[in-house]
């Protein structure tokens, strides 16, 4: 029996078709943002049709970055387009894969819940699909529940999750539910033409499962003309004016605004039955503006090793693009493959015209050199860096090498290594299994008086989410104070280092937790706001610390 709250919840259901790709994520993070817009809660729930329980084990190169929600999930990137555009914390109940459906599925087999019956897709699978949605709608009690399908129509793996979204929508009635179709519409130079028959078979194939769409959400390269509009809606019986185009973009933020522009808010609280105002966007409105009339530029380096894939870095792009916002100035990513800086390299090749320098999370030996190289120009030219997990690893190592400690290294690279001064936590001794075991979500963090970290923060106690085996080796916290790298946050317990700085830097501070999970362009990240700020002062004016000895630059 659906409870109280949950009766009065509606559903938007996203789909995709004719190939993946297309920004389903996006497109229903900025339904999310309509939704608020229009003063209504809402919670995102993400099904992901691949097999692994997690995405934690995926190499980022498979399916981007890994997300990590406050209680802990290792999510789909997906859930940090939700937060970015929503401003609402996600959780473990918000993604789930067929991996997870099916174990849930098998334990209670296993356990004896169904004795005597043959557990089967239909009703079994799609029972437990249908389930994560109601607990999603129950534990949020939000308003409008989202539903993105992962992947494409057609696609085998996907097939259960159609048909449990189709049952969902029937059992609770229709009227509480809307499907939109993400569909390309592709210009075919030849006929100097759109073509609309990718749409038609995709949404027949969606029609011969049971589901008739209610807006059609295409992806085009140019605007979408009144006969393709048309066209598309005679052919998949949806309205012309929920036949809405999604012109290609280079700003994601801009999505939200474009829907409302061809009334999708309204539309779609028309079709749920919800009272329609005029809804009020003039902040995300306000924030874009600030966006595209940036009062400078500065180009900040990140040196990583996934680098030919953006997805991998997705929260630490948006992360950067937020500490703009907030800075008022447009950050330029140079991307320093860190393998590059290995050998014998000129580090400043790479390094040329930029303000700042990134070290995100990364796991593997490989390209660590040049991460350790990245950390060591940044502190001897004065360069602010900014390192994040990972990259706190590596500036404990760099400057412990820096300080005599040649041999110095972590033993996730090597276990025998003699100056261990990156180590792994108590914790991690004893686990063996890989998923899910790292130290993952959020844990409280208290801050040094006067450090840049709370001075960026405005206080000392943060809460930030972490994804990580190793840590600083305690052992070593004094030896690396007097080479000049204070710990200036740590566990509340005092025992786990969670911010590294070097004192003697313009803005050199590492986390062992990954903020850019938790910056919004609403609310852009304090340290992301920080390190693009001193980025753009320090422009053009690398300096050794001899010369700003000399020239008493402000520290
Ligand atoms: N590989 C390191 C660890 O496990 C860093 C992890 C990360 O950067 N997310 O501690």
């Amino acid at each position: 029996m659906p409870s109280k709250e949950e009766r009065k919840t509606r559903y938007i259901f996203v789909t995709g078709g004719v190939v993946s790709s297309l920004g389903k994520g996006i497109a229903s993070a900025s339904l999310g943002r309509l939704m608020i817009a229009h003063d209504l809660d809402v919670a995102m729930l993400k099904f992901d049709p691949y097999i692994n329980v997690d995405p934690g084990t995926m190499s980022p190169y498979q399916h981007g970055e890994v997300y990590v929600t406050d209680d802990g999930a290792e999510a789909d990137l997906d859930l940090g387009h939700y937060e970015r555009f929503t401003d609402r914390p996600t959780s473990k109940l918000s993604n789930a894969t067929t991996g997870m459906v099916y174990s849930a599925v098998i334990e209670k087999e296993r356990r004896g819940d169904y004795l005597g019956g043959t557990v089967q897709v239909i009703p079994h699978i799609t029972d437990e699909i249908k389930s994560r949605v109601h607990k999603l709608a129950d534990a949020s009690g939000a308003d409008v529940v989202i539903v993105e399908i992962g992947g494409t129509v057609g696609d085998i793996e996907g097939l259960p999750f159609l048909e449990a979204i189709r049952q969902f929508a029937l059992e609770v009635g229709r009227s509480r539910c809307a499907f939109i179709h993400l569909t390309l519409v592709p210009y075919i130079r030849g006929a100097a033409e759109l073509k609309t028959k990718p749409t038609q078979h995709s949404v027949r194939e969606l029609r011969a499962i049971g589901i008739q769409p209610d807006v059609l959400v295409c992806r085009t390269d140019r605007p979408l003309d009144a006969s393709a509009r048309a066209k598309i809606a005679l052919f998949t019986n949806v309205a012309p004016e929920a036949v809405v185009e999604a012109a290609d973009t280079d700003n994601i933020y801009d999505i939200p605004v474009r829907f409302r522009k061809q009334n999708l808010d309204r539309l779609l609280l028309e079709r749920l039955g919800l009272e329609a105002g005029e809804g009020d966007l003039s902040a995300w409105e306000a924030m874009l503006g600030r966006m595209q009339r940036p009062s400078g530029e500065v180009s900040v380096a990140v040196v990583g090793k996934y680098t030919g894939l953006r997805d991998s870095y997705k929260s630490i792009i948006e992360a950067l693009t937020h500490g703009g916002i907030a800075a008022n100035v447009r950050v330029n990513i140079v991307w320093v493959e860190s393998a590059d800086l290995e050998g014998d390299v000129e580090p400043a090749k790479h390094f040329r015209d930029v303000g700042g320098i990134l070290v995100p999370g990364g796991f593997g030996e490989r390209g660590i050199e040049g991460k350790i190289a990245a950390a060591r120009y940044a502190r001897e030219n004065g360069i602010p860096y900014f390192g994040i997990c990972l990259g706190l690893q590596v500036l404990v190592v760099e400057v412990a090498r820096a300080a005599g400690l040649k041999d110095a290294y972590s033993i996730e690279f090597d276990v025998e290594c003699p100056h261990p001064v990156i180590c792994l936590m108590d914790e991690q001794k004893k686990v063996t299994r890989k998923g899910g075991t790292m130290r993952l979500g959020a844990y409280p963090c208290v801050l040094a008086e006067g450090s840049h970290a709370a001075r960026a923060y405005g206080t000392l106690e943060v809460n930030e989410r972490h994804r990580h085996r190793y840590e600083l080796n305690n052992e070593y916290r004094e030896v690396l104070a007097e080479a000049g790298l204070e710990v200036t946050g740590n566990s509340p317990d005092g025992s786990l280092a969670e911010v590294v700085e070097v004192p003697d830097h313009p803005w050199s501070v590492a986390v062992q937790f990954h903020p850019e999970l938790k910056s919004r362009p609403l609310a852009p990240h304090p340290l992301f706001a920080a390190f693009v700020a001193a980025a753009y002062a320090a422009r053009g004016r690398a300096t050794s610390p001899e010369e700003r000895a000399a020239s008493k630059i402000p520290l």
